[in-house]
């Protein structure tokens, strides 16, 4: 992202996000680890040729400091290089002291059970389909949308730099086959997110305790449980299938 990275120190980082959002059906090019990277994935490949069951593989983590809404481009990309990994989209450390910190998890929180229902039924296949298929149908309304909204516009009161509410999607969704679909959801809503991690189904307390939020939902036990274990203040969100 070397010409983009440009932009973005001459320009700054509003001409920077827009270009990247006029431009996110245009792949990015191949970067410096690139060949690391795919390097990495044939060894995966290979381990799982000698062996299918192989599950200690290499976990490949996209870490950009990319707005959530920007980060379409990225997904795209990734997609575009096939590279499956954890995406995390996150601008920059933020103190607890300073802000209100919220984290939301996606489906059957902010999203509706829509998606969990087709993965309950049909399995995960069959999930990447459905959304590839409704990539531009924005998901249905969850419990939290609405106090996410609030949050949302409290936000809009102050300048960037002087927010103090920071909000942050923490979802098992993947960024490459599920990602675009969530974020392009939360455009359709004008709800803007600071950051977005797509845990690719990796555990989200580790993360959570980096992030330190205020408070956490999430409608799957077991996240709050691992959250919990990490001393993350967390709340249940009764869903139809728990
Ligand atoms: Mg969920």
């Amino acid at each position: 992202m070397r010409e983009e990275h440009e932009l973005f120190l001459t320009e700054g980082p509003e001409e920077f996000e827009n270009f990247q959002i006029t431009n996110e059906d245009v792949p990015l090019k191949e970067g410096i680890a690139y060949p690391f990277i795919k390097a990495i994935q044939m060894v995966n490949n290979r381990l799982q040729e000698t062996n299918p069951e192989e599950k200690q593989l290499f976990e490949i983590i996209l870490l950009s400091t990319h707005s959530a809404e920007g980060g379409v481009r990225i997904i795209n990309s990734v997609k575009h290089y096939d590279i499956p990994a954890a995406l995390m989209l996150y601008h920059e450390y933020r103190t607890a002291d300073e802000h209100l910190k919220v984290a939301f998890d996606g489906d059957s929180v902010l999203f509706s059970d829509e998606t969990d229902v087709v993965f309950r039924e049909q399995g995960l296949d069959e999930v990447i389909k459905y959304e590839k298929d409704r990539e531009h149908v924005p998901i249905g309304e969850g419990p939290l949308k609405k106090f996410a909204m609030i949050l949302g516009e409290m936000k809009k009161k102050f300048s960037p730099e002087n927010d103090p509410i920071c909000t942050y999607l923490v979802t098992a969704r993947s960024g490459k086959d599920l990602g675009k679909r969530a974020i392009k959801t939360l455009r359709d809503w004008g709800l803007q997110i600071d950051e977005a991690f797509f845990m690719a189904g990796a555990p989200k307390g580790p993360l959570l305790a980096q992030i330190q939020p205020h408070i956490f939902f999430d409608d799957n036990l077991h996240n709050i449980r691992g959250a919990r274990a990490h001393g993350i203040p967390s709340a249940l969100v009764p869903s139809c299938c728990n």
